[in-house]
């Protein structure tokens, strides 16, 4: 077989690059991944009782980027849908991001108005306040109030989440759930916030739906390399992998998906339930609030965090800290070495914490960046 490009991993940077070849550039794409599907670690599915369940994980599109969203809005209507995240802290259910209902849920009238007086002083109204910076804070309330904070909300489920404390990860980690100080219960305030109305895996097969496109599913890379003609490549899986590990392995954690079902319409008042410090799983999402399915049962997804074991699990998350990523800079001058005849981006190969839509912004950019201009 002769194409013009191989693309490794055809989630949404392999799937975004695909399509825009195909489809812009009249060029023949072999698209290749080695697990049975596409999507990557969006794919959906049904399960036996009709729900749309997301295999990876709870995946929620919200972007500001009106080119992610009108790019993928060719290829998929969208349900609006707004995630609401509440999670256990003494022994109630409380707004997570940490706002200003979450302080009033959990201290009394009083004392909660007084530092509701005391953040909007000293930081103003609907602004976001990372924990991290909070703690730095002089004055004495809000310094207790945000060590209660950091210890009922981030410490033991960062623990959980990274075998790490909030202060040995870069504090952008911590930084995506910021303390808000608004009353707006939302997880998130982007602009464009929906979820594809017939599913993600949807979406990608109309993505790859081009004559241009061949898609090999149930195939590492390495298989084809001898009998596939092509110009250039594209690799999205993890670069230590792409090197044989010639640096050693780089860190990723991983996680174990437990799904359930009940007898029962619903089971959680909102999309996700977290619990920083209770059991061994960090949160449990309920499908059907993400899917707006009517259905007389309810399938739960309950996440248990791990130690990636290479071969045996699966590279669900870059660890961002200084010294991981300069051991991924020792194989990203590898990478500069092969002079743009392989292209790498993505969460895994970039090894950045990329949500959906920055996956799909660095793909167009690398679309009009590098494979354009060639
Ligand atoms: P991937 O989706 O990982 O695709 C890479 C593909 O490469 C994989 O399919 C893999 O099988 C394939 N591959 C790797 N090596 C090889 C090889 N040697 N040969 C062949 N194929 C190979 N983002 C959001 O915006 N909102 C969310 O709510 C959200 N929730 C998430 C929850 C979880 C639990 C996780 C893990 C991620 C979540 N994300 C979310 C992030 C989102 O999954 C990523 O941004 C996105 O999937 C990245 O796409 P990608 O194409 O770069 O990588
Ligand atoms: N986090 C936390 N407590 C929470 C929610 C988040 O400590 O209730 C921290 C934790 O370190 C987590 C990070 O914030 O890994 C990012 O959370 P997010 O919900 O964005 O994680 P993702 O959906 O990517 O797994």
């Amino acid at each position: 077989m002769k194409v013009d490009w191989l693309i490794v991993g055809a989630g949404f940077t392999g799937a975004t690059l695909a399509e825009r070849i195909a489809s812009q550039l009249n060029q023949k794409v072999l698209l290749v991944d080695r697990r049975d599907h596409v999507g990557g670690n969006a794919y959906d599915y049904y399960n036996e009782h009709g729900v749309l369940c997301h295999r990876y994980g709870p995946h929620i599109f919200h972007t500001n980027a009106k080119t992610v969203w009108d790019y993928l809005s060719q290829f998929t209507e969208w349900r609006p849908y707004y995630h609401h995240v509440l999670a256990h802290v003494d022994g109630r259910a409380v707004p997570v991001p940490f706002n200003l209902n979450t302080l009033y849920t959990l201290f009394p009238p009083r004392y909660a108005a007084k530092l509701e007086e005391l953040l909007t002083g000293e930081y103003g109204f609907n602004v976001k306040v990372p924990i991290l910076k909070m703690r730095e804070s002089t004055n004495g309330d809000l310094a207790g109030l945000a060590d209660y904070i950091y210890k009922n909300v981030f410490l033991h489920y960062t623990r959980k989440q990274w075998e790490l404390d909030p202060d040995q990860l870069d504090p952008s980690v911590t930084g995506r759930v910021p303390v808000y100080i608004s009353r707006d219960d939302r997880y998130f305030q982007d602009r464009y916030q929906a979820m594809p109305l017939l599913g993600y895996t949807e979406m990608f097969r109309r993505m790859l739906a081009h004559p241009n496109i061949r898609i090999l599913l149930q195939t590492d890379y390495r298989e084809v390399l001898d009998g596939v003609k092509f110009n250039r490549m594209i690799y999205t899986g993890p670069l230590d992998s792409y090197f044989d590990y010639l640096h050693g392995h780089l860190p990723y954690r991983s996680l174990r998906f437990e799904f359930q079902t009940r007898d029962t319409e619903w089971q959680q008042a909102v999309g996700t339930v977290n619990y920083p410090n209770e059991y061994d799983f960090t949160r449990i999402t309920e499908q059907k609030h993400l899917t707006g399915q009517k259905l007389a049962k309810t399938t739960l997804v309950v996440e248990y965090p791990q130690i990636y074991r290479p071969g045996e699990n699966e590279a669900y998350y870059p660890i961002p800290r200084p010294e991981n990523r300069d051991h991924y800079a020792k194989y990203e001058s590898e990478a500069a070495k092969l002079n743009g005849s392989v292209l790498f981006a993505g969460r895994l190969a970039d090894y950045k914490y990329y949500n959906m839509d920055q996956a799909c912004a660095r793909a167009l950019k690398l679309f009009a960046t590098e494979v354009v201009r060639g």
